[in-house]
């Protein structure tokens, strides 16, 4: 049973095999690729490149990549739940950066400590930034932090706000999951399984997660680098 902090780091972990599957990513060489984008079939390809190609369909010059607009949609389902809840998490836990007054001058060494500290708790990089970098692994990430009762200028969670961040983290690592799930395939292997059932194998990937090759008959199974995982 995986927690929600873990569910987040999934999220952050597997956040660029998700831009793969949407085409927003050039979409990664392993063998046989298998990115969503080219599992579509000739005709399918065609009527996309023509939806999105502004110009004659016959214009010399790269086509548009296809984009998944379906991989798209869930990322953005994923991206809002999880900047909505840490926005509204931060408002309540993290404590706002010290002010120093100024105007004292730099001659006065307590002062001048005094404002250099102000400086730097606001420009802790622990907090959470309102502004700037947002996206779904940064919030995903400051969210398991704050699971994680890790240090910085932040109260801990109280069982409300707990609760809230684990529902958003299960929701956007199923979603991943189905995703993604999805745009796993199976291949068969020209070659027969070494144990002595001599069984039909084949090779599955083309999410993201490790590529392994399974016997259908014994159910024996090998990961890429050839190590015996089964
Ligand atoms: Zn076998």
């Amino acid at each position: 049973m995986t927690t929600a902090a873990d569910d987040l780091d999934t999220i952050t972990e597997r956040w660029p095999t998700l831009h793969e599957a949407a085409g927003t990513r050039p979409t990664t060489t392993w063998p046989p690729a298998m990115g969503i984008t080219r599992l579509m079939t000739e005709e399918e390809r065609q009527e996309q490149a023509a939806e999105r190609a502004d110009t004659n369909p016959d214009a010399p010059g790269p086509r548009p990549t296809p984009i998944d607009v379906d991989v798209l949609d869930v990322m953005t389902t994923i991206e809002t739940g999880l900047l909505t809840t840490a926005d509204w998490l931060a408002e309540r836990v993290q404590r706002p950066a010290f002010r120093a007054t100024t105007g004292r001058g730099w001659s006065d060494d307590v002062h001048r400590q005094v404002v250099l500290l102000a400086a730097k708790d606001a420009a802790d990089p622990r907090r959470w930034k309102y502004t700037g970098q947002r996206d779904a692994p940064t919030a995903a990430e400051w969210l398991s932090l704050r699971l994680r009762n890790a240090p910085g200028p932040f109260r801990a969670l109280d069982e409300g706000e707990r609760q809230a961040v684990e529902n958003v983290a299960r929701m956007g690592v199923e979603l991943l999951r189905r995703t993604l799930g999805e745009a796993r395939r199976k291949e068969a292997v020209p070659h027969p399984c070494p144990q002595p059932c001599g069984g039909q194998l084949v090779v599955e990937g083309g999410d993201g997660a490790p590529p392994v090759v399974r016997c259908e008959d014994c159910g024996r199974t090998w990961t890429e680098a050839a190590a015996d995982v089964a």
